[in-house]
């Protein structure tokens, strides 16, 4: 088995050397020349895909190459099926962080519900639980005891929650369970920073269940991960989950043009919760579901900077076949919009100081009518959008 690791955040690269020149290569990442390396390598080493897995469905996990060649690429089917409503986003992750990719092969997994990938290589068991990401699937190595963990048991980031799923802190714990559970792990292989061994593990998972512990309760936790070397998105993240978990408007984290780090040059937004109204700019969204009565704004009313009119959402592109979609045009005191959930939509916030008047509803009903609390939450998912690595 061969790990690469970029310089970019320390993500890795997992190659499994299987029968006959066939290899097993899990998230190939992460920038244009780490692609081309690692498939010069592999074909300097005698080496050819026979299958690829991706761990995640975040930008960084989804790669690939056509010097890799058309090995049939898998992972989860929530995996799956988030790469493919929340693409768009994808790959604006990816051209602002790691421009030079193909975009054609970016993300086109096939949905695979099994218990180990399909190659006649080492059996590759899958671990596959939420928490980190939808349908995030580890790869554990029975012969070798070797766990590729993806975006789980980092020495360098602190737990990451899908703050957007409904309950982030349980699909989490349940993630961690289900890693430590695994038999016979001797080393464990994260999506970023370094290989350890099986006492590694155990501390990572300790240090991971302390942060957990700590940051949910409310309470500050030191952990060593998070420092003044930290990147700047990692303790913004941080900071956005502890308020996640205080319940409070995430609204100081997205700051207009604030491209402090290359992971988190998707905040485009600049959003300040006042009592009722969403104060800015450019604001990412995402789009499922309407309360009330759906209508359909022309693209030109989203001024000053139009998304061209291709993009507005549409039944076809919701994940809620009977949610109707709708755009956030400029606001008007009652105008009743939108929601949430996973599917995406570019959506510009009115002006500054437009008012836009924003009704939340879940795939599985009403959050509440309480505005206030409402914008709370969509704010909070907003930035949320925005965390994904
Ligand atoms: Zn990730």
């Amino acid at each position: 088995m061969l790990v690469a690791t970029s310089s970019y955040a320390l993500t890795t690269s997992t190659v499994v050397v299987g029968s006959s020149g066939g290899c097993l290569l899990i998230d190939p990442a992460v920038t244009a020349a780490d692609l081309a390396g690692l498939a010069g390598e592999l074909a300097a080493r005698g080496l050819r895909p026979a299958a690829g897995w991706s761990t995640h469905p975040h930008w960084d996990h989804v790669l690939w190459s056509r010097e890799l060649g058309d090995a049939p690429r898998y992972a989860a089917p929530a995996a799956v099926s988030l790469a493919e409503t929340d693409r768009e986003n994808i790959l604006e992750y990816l051209r602002q962080s790691a421009p030079g990719h193909d975009l054609e092969l970016v993300g086109r997994m096939r949905s695979l519900d099994a218990s180990a990938i399909p190659w006649d290589g080492p059996e590759a068991r899958l671990i596959v639980h939420d928490g980190h990401a939808p349908g995030h699937g580890a790869v554990f190595l029975p012969k070798s005891g070797v766990l590729i963990a993806g975006d789980m048991c980092s020495d360098v980031e602190i737990p990451l929650l899908d703050t957007v799923a409904t309950d982030p802190l349980g699909d989490y714990r349940t993630g961690m369970q289900r890693l430590a559970s695994v038999p016979g792990v001797r080393q464990v292989v994260p999506g970023h920073g370094h290989v350890g061994d099986a006492g590694e593990l155990r501390r990572r998972l300790a240090l991971d269940a302390a942060y957990l512990d700590a940051v949910s309760a409310g309470q500050p936790y030191d952990d060593p991960r998070l420092t003044e070397d930290s990147p700047e998105w990692m303790r913004v993240t941080h900071e956005d989950q502890v308020r996640y978990f205080q319940r409070l408007p995430a609204a100081a984290a997205i700051r207009d043009g604030q491209q402090q780090d290359r992971r988190v040059r998707r905040v485009q937004a600049d959003v300040v919760l006042r009592g009722h109204e969403v104060v800015g700019g450019r604001v990412d969204l995402t789009v499922a579901r309407v309360a009330g009565e759906a209508r359909e704004r022309p693209a030109g009313d989203l001024e000053p900077d139009p998304v061209p009119a291709t993009e507005p959402v549409r039944r076809a592109e919701q994940a809620h076949p009977d949610g109707a979609g709708q755009r956030v045009g400029l606001g008007e005191p009652h105008d009743a919009v939108t929601d949430v959930a996973r599917p995406a939509a570019r959506v510009h916030v009115a002006q500054p100081h437009e008012q836009v008047r924003v009704r939340v509803v879940a795939g599985d009903g009403h959050l509440g009518d309480d505005l206030a609390d409402n914008l709370g939450r969509l704010v909070q998912r907003i930035a949320a959008e925005h965390q994904h690595v």
